[in-house]
């Protein structure tokens, strides 16, 4: 066989983005000297051409268990010898499985769950069963937040850029600052169907609110009969140093979303979980009020049962708190050796935003961290803030190797800019 040629592969691919998939995106690769990505394990991503990268960015909180655990990938092999995918006439084991674990380990009395493919179908199944629900019809959410791009999530995120141009969304839903409770209870009132929050903002760059904010919030929805929906998409099963980012506050939501690490790395799964009451408000007339084809698959589900006894057995949910501060202290040294240029570094558990003066700055530190075999990204949602979301699995070496990387790229950037000013 012959050997691959990788400089060729990622000429080859970029050109093929170019033509078939996405020019603009095939930019940005390019310039960002990033080529095709080949094979990957644990904290580690590999090009086509072999080089390995530490994947700080963990595919925007997807590899919290790392690339390719075994376990998890063990466990979509048998499933996939059996039944990948389901009938839908039968009753579906690995789904049912999965649903009964979740509500061992979710908050309060959040028991039924709903399984689809990704975080923003999440979110559109909570809004809807939140407007049945309650029979209301406004939902409240967050300056800055981040929901999803299909119409439902877009209407409810609060960025302007990527709404814009889809006008008109969907009616009723209004924006508040996020953190500041005393705009929320001007907010929610009888008319209110549901507030849907991050307990950590993460596209709006790792913004974390008071603490309290989120109990304060399920009062204000429960003093008016509307519905707090927790949408963990990002911050769910252990990225925050917390099993839900929830917990934080001692509290639970009505309904929470998830997606991203909840099929452990390996599949794609969605899911939002409800309590009894409001899910019989949503589905009890009609069980088939809200469907998906491929949602609550078994290799998907298999995936996720896995996950959720990994994260346990390995303890990932105190891992991501300990390497976390470990993470933040390194982050902060550097700050103090650039300060002006790095303006801040906030963090809880493995969720993590480094703040620059200027987005160039954060920018020239991201290319900067890739040339030196670091993969970290900015915030969707503000560019001035880079984010670190690791695999949870990730060792004190590795943050010394992710560290060294943030200091030569802050330097490098940092001489580049004085000297071109
Ligand atoms: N909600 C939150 C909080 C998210 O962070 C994201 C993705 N960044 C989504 C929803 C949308 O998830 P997906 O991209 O899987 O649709």
């Amino acid at each position: 066989m012959q050997p691959i040629d990788g400089e060729r592969l990622n000429e080859e691919v970029a050109d093929l983005y170019s033509e078939y998939l996405n020019p603009g995106l095939a930019k940005v690769f390019r310039f960002a000297g990033l080529g095709v990505e080949s094979r990957a394990e644990g904290c580690y991503v590999y090009d086509a051409t072999g080089r390995r990268f530490l994947d700080c960015l963990g595919g925007y909180g997807v590899f919290s268990l790392g690339h390719r655990h075994p376990a998890v990938v063990q466990s979509v092999k048998d499933q996939l010898d059996r039944m990948p995918l389901p009938s839908k006439i039968m009753f579906n084991e690995p789904q049912a499985r999965l649903a009964a674990k979740l509500a061992q380990v979710l908050p309060g009395d959040l028991q039924y769950t709903f399984f689809c493919n990704s975080g923003t179908e999440a979110v559109e199944g909570a809004l809807k069963i939140a407007r049945k629900a309650t029979g209301r019809t406004r939902i409240v959410s967050t300056l800055g937040s981040y929901h999803g791009k299909t119409f439902g999530g877009l209407s409810a995120s609060g960025r302007e850029v990527y709404k814009k141009p889809f006008l008109p969304l969907l009616p009723d839903f209004e924006q508040v600052p996020f953190g500041d409770l005393s705009a929320a209870e001007t907010a929610i009132d009888e008319k209110t169907a549901a507030f849907i929050v991050e307990p950590v903002q993460g596209e709006g760059g790792i913004l974390i609110p008071p603490a309290g904010y989120l109990r304060g919030l399920r009062h204000l929805c429960d003093r008016h009969g509307a519905l707090l929906i927790a949408d963990e998409v990002q911050t769910g099963l252990g990225r925050t140093g917390f099993m839900f980012g929830v917990d934080r506050d001692g509290v639970a939501p009505h309904i929470i979303t998830l997606a991203k690490c909840l099929g452990g790395g390996v599949m794609p799964i969605g899911a939002f979980s409800s309590t009894p009451a409001t899910w019989d408000a949503a589905f009890g007339d009609n069980p088939l009020i809200h469907t998906s084809t491929f949602g609550g698959n078994q290799l998907a589900c298999a995936a996720g049962l896995a996950a959720l006894n990994v994260i346990e057995s390995e303890g990932l949910v105190e891992r991501s708190r300990t390497m976390g501060q470990l993470l933040v202290e390194r982050l902060r040294a550097i700050q103090d050796k650039f300060n002006g240029f790095i303006t801040d570094v906030r963090g809880l558990g493995l969720m993590i935003g480094v703040e620059f003066a200027e987005p160039d700055y954060g920018e020239l530190t991201v290319t900067g961290m890739i040339q030196r075999g670091v993969i970290a990204a900015y915030t969707l949602n503000n560019p001035k803030v880079i984010r670190f979301e690791p695999p949870l699995i990730i060792t004190e070496s590795h943050i010394d190797e992710a560290a060294r990387a943030v200091e030569e790229s802050v330097l490098a950037a940092q001489e580049l800019v004085v000297s071109i000013a």
